[in-house]
């Protein structure tokens, strides 16, 4: 998606570990304009996919996740990082780990949202080292459910769980992915574009 290379390019910076920031328009303030055409993208993206359900993981996967939702007219399911009082009966669960906060976390999914036989599309934020997707994928299998696709807004091509998703066979779709990043210049897979930031 051209315009999210170009929305990076413009309002993300670098940190040091390989982490970007987008809290401009993505992780901390939102533009509704923008995730509207997020949404419509992956609705585009997934359209032949016989998707039934949507699943994230919180916090920053929801937005991004209900704009899909809103544009395919799916319902939205995120997995959950804390039990909280309000997760009654039982829960499907995975643990995942956070390169970005170098913690393990348990994720959880109430058993009801996830019925035997939905087709899941599982959208997150961001796309790194692979545990958060293959953390939900997890869970869509103890569900019984089937995975039908996996999108990511924004993978960075230079860690290895796109990779990994792919040579596994699922259908990895990511609307920019970034094979080379440092504090002065970004380069994004297929079309060799790049820019100093
Ligand atoms: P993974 O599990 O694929 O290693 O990392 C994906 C998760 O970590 C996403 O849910 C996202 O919230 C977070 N994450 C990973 N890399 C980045 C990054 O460069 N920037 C931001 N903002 N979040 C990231």
């Amino acid at each position: 998606m051209k315009k999210m290379e170009e929305k990076i390019l413009s309002e993300a910076t670098v940190l040091p570990g390989g982490v970007l920031k987008v809290g401009s328009f993505l992780n901390q303030q939102i533009d509704t304009v923008f995730l509207k055409e997020i949404g419509a993208e992956i609705a585009r993206l997934f359209e032949d996919s016989g998707a039934t359900k949507i699943l994230t993981v919180e916090a920053s996967g929801i937005a991004v996740a209900v704009a899909a939702g809103m544009a395919m007219e799916l319902p939205v399911v995120f997995a959950k990082k804390n039990m909280t009082s309000n997760m009654t009966g039982d829960v499907y669960s995975a643990g995942i780990y956070s390169f970005t906060h170098r913690v393990e976390k348990d994720i959880m999914v109430s058993k009801e949202y996830l019925p035997e036989g939905e087709k899941i599309l599982i959208v997150d934020d961001f796309l790194a080292h692979g545990s958060a997707l293959t953390g939900l994928i997890d869970i869509v299998k103890q569900a019984k459910c089937e995975v039908v696709g996996c999108c990511a807004v924004i993978e960075k091509g230079f860690q290895n769980g796109g990779a990994n998703l792919r040579n596994r066979g699922y259908r990895l779709e990511s609307l920019a992915i970034i094979d080379e990043m440092t504090d002065v210049s970004i380069i994004f897979r297929e079309d060799g574009f790049t820019s100093l930031i």
